[in-house]
């Protein structure tokens, strides 16, 4: 994997420096260290028609969201962020910047509702969408049409884990003149930093690995430069009105500053199960981009300075075989959803539906915080 506890472009600190610092302020009030929540939704204007410290209206802009992007755009080395409620609403604000008749790349093995949002949902407003493998520049470049606006990337994907290469596709993108955005959930920024990349835009799903705990819903999207996409997002932000609370933003922001010590174990876990797994006679594949026999290896050496805490496995003996797995565990919990301290394990295609292409036989694993060897006994049980 690529040096990892490298400084972050674009300031003079490491990351751990930054998860503490960026975005807390003492307040000049009482002095607290850790900062107050400011529920107020509404602030007093001047005389002068001026607001003290620029707050006019929650909906627009609210204290603890203004040190939670703050501590975001940081983090991605970007020059702004912007918080919404959920992962979903982010994207949502990121596919709003395009027109009807734009043409939108997503790659086919993606979040699934992220798929729907672009297709279904916007589909009905006129966007034209189409899926390709990503791991494939040539499948990239062929996808391309005079009016694609956007290539999104998510790396690694889900629930399949597959590396796509964001440097060469977000070139790829930008010789057709569309934006490139990337979906950093499962990578994080203290594993890759797509902005440095070339990417225009991070997309996160603050209630995974931000979130940390399983305890808030929140999304967020970074933009490398002030310009239309930042423009377009603002708008989407303030008027769309998808916006965070302000106990949701405290809460994330007190999550970040443990970030780069809990993704580092998450990840040191993840490669131990999935070592293991490897090994294991009823496992057909272990998707996971720190085993050196996963095709996306090379790439992800170079791009992720650590594999992350995501892996999915394929079982030998199809869904039967997959959903007894589940049955059987102790340690982890079946459920949805990644990036807290407890580990769990779902089958993905259960969640996803029939229309799914996800293998009946995959589970998808989020690696928590426990110790690895009580992991590593609960699934080999599980799966013996
Ligand atoms: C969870 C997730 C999303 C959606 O985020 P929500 O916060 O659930 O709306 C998008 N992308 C990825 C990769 C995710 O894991």
């Amino acid at each position: 994997m690529a040096s990892e506890g490298s400084k972050a472009a674009s300031g003079t600190h490491h990351f751990e420096t930054i998860a503490v610092h960026a975005g807390t302020h003492i307040d000049g009030g009482t002095g607290a260290v850790t900062p107050p929540i400011h529920m107020s939704t509404t602030f007093m204007r001047n005389t002068d028609g001026t607001y003290t410290d620029g707050f006019m209206y929650g909906r627009t802009d609210n204290p603890n969201r203004r040190a939670l992007e703050e501590s975001l755009a940081a983090l991605e080395g970007g020059v702004c962020a912007f918080a919404f409620a959920s992962g979903q609403a982010a994207t949502a604000a990121a596919f709003l910047s395009l027109r009807t008749g734009d043409h939108l790349v997503l790659p086919a093995d993606i979040y699934y509702l992220t798929g729907v949002l672009g297709g279904d949902l916007l589909g009905r407003w006129g966007l034209q969408v189409s899926s390709v493998d990503m791991s494939d520049l040539d499948a990239v470049r062929a996808a391309l049409r005079p009016n694609t606006r956007m290539v999104w990337v998510e790396t690694p994907s889900n629930p399949r884990l597959k590396i796509a290469d964001i440097a060469a596709i977000a070139e790829i993108a930008h010789a057709a003149g569309a934006w490139c955005v990337c979906d950093n959930t499962w990578a994080t920024p203290i594993s890759t930093r797509p902005l440095a990349l070339g990417a225009d835009a991070v997309m996160h799903s603050t209630t995974k690995y931000l979130a940390g705990h399983s305890d808030v819903t929140g999304g967020a999207l970074i933009v490398r430069e002030e310009g239309e996409l930042s423009a377009h997002i603002k708008q989407a932000q303030n008027v769309g009105g998808a916006v965070p609370s302000p106990f949701d933003c405290w809460l994330l922001l007190r999550s970040i500053r443990t970030l780069p010590w809990r993704v580092r174990a998450h990840s040191a876990n993840a490669m131990a199960v999935a070592t293991a797994l490897a090994a294991h006679p009823a496992v057909e594949r272990v998707n996971y981009p720190g085993l050196p026999g996963h095709e996306g290896y090379s790439i992800a050496s170079r791009q992720m300075a650590l594999p992350g805490g995501m892996l999915s496995i394929e079982v030998r003996g199809g869904a039967e075989a997959a959903l007894r797995v589940t049955h059987r565990v102790r340690l982890f919990t079946v459920a949805t959803s990644l990036g807290g301290v407890e580990s769990l394990i779902e089958h993905r295609k259960s969640v996803e539906g029939p229309a799914s292409s996800t293998p009946e036989s995959l589970l998808r694993i989020s690696i928590g915080l426990e110790h690895p060897d009580d992991l590593i006994a609960d699934l080999e049980e599980a799966l013996s």
